[in-house]
């Protein structure tokens, strides 16, 4: 009877690969002008997108790539709801704002409950919102002293694109103070000679994307506070704790880098990083309420009521607001911690193994910051090859370890980054240092591919 059925409709007996649409290279640049059968193109694409790169073997990124069963299927009850119609999903609302007072009492906010905050689609917005804040309220400062407010500059050290963006976007000078030898952020000494009655701000990370090594907070902290007592001005600073700010409480708790310090006034996180969520969402969240300018801010409508917002965006999907809030409920404060601890133990057996190699300085040996390991070639000029070289055979066998250069002032080390991630066990990572062992070795008898070219035309 079915298979009557089925040979009636004729399209579904087909074979997915002999049908019209697969015997034709996929349209580029024009829309086709029929409709096709939804589980031809769905397979159609779903094979080209296997040409991606596995994303279990992306040691490059701090973003999720794995999710339990239970996110999909949030996401998916999730698929047409607007976060920002506050009025029509109040529920996504009610959560957002739950994941916001959770994440400001996990770093410590003095006001929990009355704390503010919101989510963003990652670090980037957050950061563009942090800035503004840091902006509109020196600049109300300087207005009610009646002075200039035509040259506000924000300092840092080496942080990641998102800054230059938000410098250049809002009209704003980038102080980036340049890396000292040896050092991986900011060291407190140098801000004296950076911050002046135009700064804005300061921004720390918990995570120096390069190296991922924490800037000191506690420490830039107390040199502004003694920068204050000397001159009178009272620089804020921003933590842009991207991937710290789900590391930092449960691996390192006793550090002190978040609203515990006063002069902390605002921090943001990627909730798609470790925060373990669906990529789309970060937060940002100011320790009172009051650092956050009025005039920044608009009103929904929300329950017959007003609601305020700051965001750059309007539309965003709620689903992965909805999937950290499971992952903060479902985690609990151990659960969150077993895995970046395991995380973290990972990287150190990587940071063993990296030593014992012999060609490699370790830079960060996953201690102290972000589960990761990152390293340096001891005698680049003596090595016979490069971390670019590596990298590449690395990636012969799928692997991605990227090299790099570190920022102003230390170009000239070339580094190489491998960050242990939620998914990414303990045995992956022993198969990876194989694949680095026998890559050595090979780069050690010169490059086979050029020996087997030469094999070839003689
Ligand atoms: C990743 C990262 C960002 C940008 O975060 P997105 O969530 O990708 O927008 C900003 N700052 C630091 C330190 C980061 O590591």
């Amino acid at each position: 009877m079915a298979l009557h059925r089925v040979t009636d409709r004729g399209g579904d007996a087909q074979d997915i690969y002999s049908t019209p649409l697969s015997r034709e290279v996929l349209p580029k640049y024009q829309m086709p002008k029929e409709a096709s059968d939804p589980r031809i193109a769905y397979a159609l694409i779903h094979s080209e997108l296997q040409l991606d790169g596995n994303s279990s073997q992306n040691l490059a990124t701090f973003c999720s790539t794995w999710s339990e069963d239970e996110v999909h299927r949030l996401m998916n009850d999730c698929l047409d709801k607007n976060m920002i119609d506050k009025d029509e999903y109040p529920q996504t609302a009610e959560i957002e704002s739950r994941c916001v007072h959770m994440l400001a009492d996990l770093w410590n906010s003095p006001s929990g409950r009355d704390t503010m905050g919101c989510s963003t689609t990652g670090s980037s917005e957050a950061a563009m919102l942090g800035g503004l804040a840091l902006k509109w309220r020196w600049r109300e400062r300087r207005q009610a002293e009646g002075k200039p407010t035509d040259r506000p500059n924000l300092v840092c050290g080496p942080v990641q694109i998102c800054w230059d963006k938000f410098a250049r976007y809002f009209d704003v000078e980038l102080r980036q103070i340049p890396l000292e030898p040896g050092a991986t952020g900011i060291r407190p000494h140098q801000l004296r000679e950076y911050v002046d009655e135009n700064t804005i701000g300061v921004v720390a990370i918990l995570g120096v994307t390069y190296t991922c090594d924490y800037e000191p907070v506690e420490e830039i902290a107390a040199e502004l506070d003694a920068i204050m007592a000397d001159t009178g001005l009272d620089v804020p600073v921003h933590v842009d704790a991207a991937s710290g700010g789900f590391i930092a409480p449960f691996v390192q708790p006793e550090l002190v880098w978040d609203f515990r310090i006063p002069r902390v006034a605002s921090i943001n996180t990627s909730g798609h990083k470790y925060g373990l969520a669906p990529l789309g969402v970060g937060w940002v969240v100011w320790r009172s309420a009051d650092l956050l300018p009025e005039d920044l801010v608009f009103r929904v409508s929300y329950l017959g009521g007003d609601m305020p917002t700051f965001a750059l965006n309007f539309s965003r999907p709620g689903g992965e607001i909805v999937a950290q809030y499971y992952l903060l409920l479902r985690l609990g404060r151990e659960g969150y911690r077993m895995i970046q601890q395991t995380c973290a133990e990972t990287a150190q057996a990587l940071a063993e193994e990296i030593k014992t190699m012999g060609p490699f300085t370790l830079l960060y040996d996953g201690t102290g910051g972000l589960p990761a390991v990152s390293y340096t070639l001891t005698d680049p000029a003596t090595a016979g090859f490069s971390l670019y070289d590596l990298s590449d055979e690395l990636r012969r066998r799928g692997w991605q370890v990227p090299s790099y250069p570190l920022p102003a002032n230390r170009q000239e080390t070339v580094i190489q980054r491998v960050l242990v991630r939620h998914g990414i066990s303990r045995d992956v990572i022993s198969l990876l240092a194989e694949d680095i062992r026998r890559s050595l070795a090979r780069l050690a008898g010169g490059t086979p591919s050029d020996e087997a070219r030469e094999g070839f035309h003689h």
